[in-house]
């Protein structure tokens, strides 16, 4: 894209232009951006799923860590995992942006670079959107559209007694990042980096997961795995005990953690952001559940048991019981 022209030349409407304009054609899209409303259908048999969130200047994201085009690429990642949790197909998104004064043009062009490029990798097409001025910081808001067949939706609430509990990937890494980087300490390690900046929604494993039948409950690691487990448990009506010696990490986390003075399993159990799934399944499907997610190229691991109690406990492998400091991250706390 070039940049002969500054944002408030080109206007809303020659804004939508420049971002449509890069706008591939995609599955089930009838109409897409232009018209009042965008028309699609969905494949026959399958159910609608919509999700959508909001990402704010200096809440959910900082101007000076988040380069446009990966910032482009995680506002539509975070929605997408919330797809790939429900182990549903992504098809189609809506992009709203609330737009500061003085934002660089070069910053849009960025931006909607990296949404597209995330776009694609995950077979989305983007069918239209919202744009407007914001008087404080910029606000983007995406909402993103899926499909699956009823019968093989996912959702929190089918978790049983006596399932284990897992997760995909390693935990902690996004969280160890933003402590690293809010010290100013991050420099030279572009993998724990790429892990907060740049996440990859789960989305072959979660509707793969989806299409075996082999799990009965499943979510996104977005606020940490006791928050987020402590969301199947509830809707499930279970309790849960996780054991935290048992969470996959990955090296670069090990190697850090290794020299913190906090618990060595708090970041790995509450840090939020790594956009892994954790899922619960019946111990037999332990073997089938390996070889799903190995075709994908990724690793998952049995970290805990779904219990009868109504309380999820966190057991290190003394026996002794840890009450972590907070469950993960929350808005208003
Ligand atoms: P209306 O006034 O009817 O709300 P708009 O002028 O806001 O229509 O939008 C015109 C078209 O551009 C619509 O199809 C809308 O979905 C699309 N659009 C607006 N903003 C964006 C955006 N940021 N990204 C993608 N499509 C957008
Ligand atoms: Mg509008």
């Amino acid at each position: 894209m070039k940049n002969n022209n500054s944002l408030s030349n080109l206007g809303e409407f020659g804004l939508i232009d420049r971002i449509s304009s890069h706008v591939e054609a995609g599955k089930g899209v009838v109409t897409g951006i232009g018209d009042d409303a965008a028309v699609t259908s969905l494949t026959a048999g399958m159910q609608l799923l919509t999700s959508t969130d909001m990402l704010l200047e200096d809440v959910h994201f900082r101007r000076k860590w988040h380069t446009p085009h990966l910032l482009g690429r995680k506002s539509l990642a975070v929605s997408v995992s919330d797809i790939a949790a429900m182990g549903a197909i992504p098809r189609w998104a809506l992009l709203c942006l609330g737009i500061p004064s003085g934002l660089p043009l070069d910053f849009l062009d960025g931006f909607t670079e990296g949404f597209l490029a995330m776009a694609a990798e995950h077979g989305v097409a983007l069918i239209g959107g919202d744009t407007c001025y914001s008087r404080s910081g910029l606000v983007i808001s995406v909402t993103i559209m899926a499909e699956q067949y009823p019968d093989l939706i996912v959702r929190r609430s089918g978790a049983r007694p006596g399932d284990e509990i897992w997760v995909t990937g390693a935990l902690g890494d996004a969280a160890l990042a933003l402590e690293l980087l809010e010290r100013n300490n991050l420099a030279g390690n572009p993998l724990l980096e790429a892990r907060l900046l740049d996440p990859t929604p789960r989305t072959a494993v979660g509707r793969s997961l989806a299409e075996s039948g082999l799990v009965t409950a499943m979510i996104d690691v977005s606020d940490g795995l006791l928050a987020d487990y402590g969301h199947i448990a509830e809707l499930s009506g279970v309790g849960g005990i996780l054991y935290p010696e048992r969470l996959p990490t990955s090296a670069p986390f090990r190697e850090y953690a290794a020299g913190q003075p906090v618990f060595p399993h708090q970041l790995a159990l509450s840090g939020g952001e790594d956009y892994e799934l954790a899922f619960t399944a019946p111990p037999e499907n332990r073997e089938k559940i390996n070889s799903t997610v190995k075709k994908h190229g990724i690793e998952a691991t049995p970290v805990g048991i779904v219990t009868n109690s109504s309380e999820v406990a966190v057991l290190l492998s003394d026996g002794s019981r840890h009450i972590p400091r907070k469950p993960g991250y929350n808005h208003f706390t």
